[in-house]
């Protein structure tokens, strides 16, 4: 008997009693290859000894001080070293407790940014219909998901969807990534225009799409384009990289491949690596000018914010990578994904689609991959292989059923960093067996 509120009630979870290295155990001794990260959390694996060590360091300096009359050294060395890092023109960060609380902050900093510089109308939020940003309610109005958002009407902010976001890009074969990206581009800016541009505040994107659609990166030039369309209405680019973030792509950043920067992005997850619940805003200079030189202040806070445990877990997890050169070994280990991924399931009738980017991979379930016809989500093909996986020591990030009209199951796939060859050929291994 549990007195936890679990998301679906009729559930009985396995107890995880450990971890190590990229492998979980229940308390019945079972082992399962951590194949995504959780939610895609899990960048250094589990029990990491230098993250450990950095943990009980800062817990028996200080585990706690509130930001209204302290900062702390974990916290403005994590700050200096992701400005350091970050994409041009950003150069603070805020510190939050979760992907959700940063998608929240980075909208009211975009709201008080144009009330500071004497442009209150714009209130106005894009974001497009196949989104998940998180599940506060303001984070869930972003978000397009429509299902999440039904039964909580009316949301609190009113947000604005467009189609298509590259995701559909799959269900539309025949067309050309080149005219693909300019006509998805295109409905963001007829959005602002048809809203009118002087009342649009920001438009919202995951960089590389995660859990409504299973690591979809963006076809070649869209997120250029986009960027264009807000630079020449004045609109905020937020780019939420939560999920495709903090390395998992093999840049720190997602956005970095594709040559742009946003003026305000939200990290989370690979952040902490699931050592402590941390997230981050990271704001560019003309925001926080817009701060500075108006009522000198961000309207905004919570308790946790700036943990200092969290902010040095964070820390060690991005000096570990760093340190191990990782992301080099997201590269190529994302490469081989790819590569066993292609052998294993090119030639199987219900794999429509392979794709993503370093250790960020979807496999697309289809009932038909001539036609691409996906199957009716009533038989709920997502969840039955997270259940075969799990039979079989695997755990995947299964998404699926309808978001809207698009159909659709697909895989996740998010292991950790540290992952060699043979633990890629095992996940690729139990997942072909599982499907
Ligand atoms: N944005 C994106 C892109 C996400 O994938 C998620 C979590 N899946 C969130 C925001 C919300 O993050 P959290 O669950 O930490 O609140």
């Amino acid at each position: 008997m549990t007195h936890i509120l679990h998301r679906q009630i009729h559930t009985t979870l396995p107890v995880a009693s450990g971890g190590r290295g990229i492998e979980l155990f229940d308390a019945d001794g079972r082992a399962y290859i951590d194949a995504s990260g959780g939610a895609a959390v899990s960048c250094l694996g589990h029990g990491h000894a230098d993250v450990l060590a950095a943990m009980h360091r800062q817990a028996d300096t200080l585990a706690y001080a509130h930001t209204s009359f302290f900062t702390s050294e974990a916290a403005e060395a994590l700050a200096d070293r992701l400005v350091a890092d970050a994409p041009a023109g950003i150069s603070h960060t805020y510190f939050v407790s979760g992907g959700s609380e940063a998608v929240e902050a980075a909208l009211k900093m975009a709201r008080q940014y144009f009330v500071e510089i004497g442009e209150p109308q714009r209130h106005n939020i894009i974001a497009r219909r196949q989104s998940y940003h998180g599940n506060t309610l303001g984070a869930l109005a972003t978000g397009g998901n429509e299902w999440r958002r039904t039964q909580f009407r009316p949301l609190l902010i009113d947000t604005h969807h467009i189609d298509p976001c590259f995701a559909y890009h799959y269900q539309q074969a025949g067309e050309t990534d080149e005219d693909y990206a300019r006509r998805a581009a295109q409905a963001l800016e007829d959005k602002i225009l048809e809203l009118g541009p002087e009342t649009v505040m920001a438009f919202v994107a995951e960089t590389v799409v995660g859990a409504t659609a299973g690591a979809v990166p963006p076809v070649a030039d869209y997120l250029r384009r986009i960027r264009d369309i807000c630079d020449r209405h004045g609109v905020l680019l937020i780019l939420d990289e939560v999920m495709c973030g903090m390395g998992r792509t093999g840049t720190l950043h997602a956005c970095e491949q594709e040559g742009i920067a946003p003026d305000l992005m939200t990290i989370a997850k690979g952040l902490g690596g699931g050592y402590q619940p941390i997230g981050a805003v990271l704001l560019s200079q003309t925001i926080f000018n817009a701060f500075a030189s108006g009522s000198g202040l961000f309207q905004h806070g919570h308790t946790y914010i700036c943990h200092p445990m969290a902010c040095a877990a964070a820390l060690a997890v991005q000096e570990v990578i760093a340190r191990d050169g990782l992301l080099d070994n997201v590269k190529a280990m994302g490469a081989h994904l790819t590569r066993r991924l292609g052998e294993r399931f090119d030639n199987h009738a219900n794999v429509g689609d392979i794709r993503g980017r370093g250790l960020f991979m979807g496999v697309e379930l289809v009932e038909d991959r001539s036609t691409r016809l996906p199957f009716d989500p009533k038989r709920k093909l997502h969840a039955r292989i997270k259940k075969e996986a799990m039979a079989r020591g695997l755990l995947v990030y299964p998404m699926g059923g309808t978001i809207d009209g698009i159909k659709g199951d697909h895989v996740l796939l998010a292991p950790p960093f540290i992952c060699d060859v043979a633990a890629i050929d095992a996940i690729v291994e139990r997942l072909g067996d599982a499907i």
